[in-house]
C-alpha cells in the first residue's frame, strides 16, 4: 500500500454542470480544498472523504456555500 495515493474521481461542476475528474489523494480519510472546474474555470469547494477500501468519493459546492 503506497502512502501517497491519487485517484481520479467523476463529479459534476456545481455551476456549470460539466461532468469532470477531480483527482483525489486517497491517502486521507477526509480532506476539503478549494479546486477549479477544468470546464469553466470557477473555484469551488471540494469535500473528498475516502472509505476503509481507499474508494474515493467527493461533494462538490458553490464557494458561498461553504
Ligand atoms: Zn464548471
Amino acid at each position: 500500500m503506497s502512502l501517497f495515493s491519487l485517484e481520479p474521481v467523476s463529479t459534476t461542476c456545481p455551476y456549470c454542470r460539466s461532468s469532470i475528474e477531480l483527482v483525489v489523494d486517497a491517502s486521507m480519510a477526509e480532506q476539503r480544498y478549494v479546486d477549479d472546474c477544468p470546464a469553466c474555470h470557477r473555484a469551488m469547494n471540494v469535500h473528498a472523504m475516502v472509505t476503509a477500501d481507499e474508494i474515493p468519493s467527493v461533494e462538490v459546492f458553490h464557494l458561498r456555500e461553504a
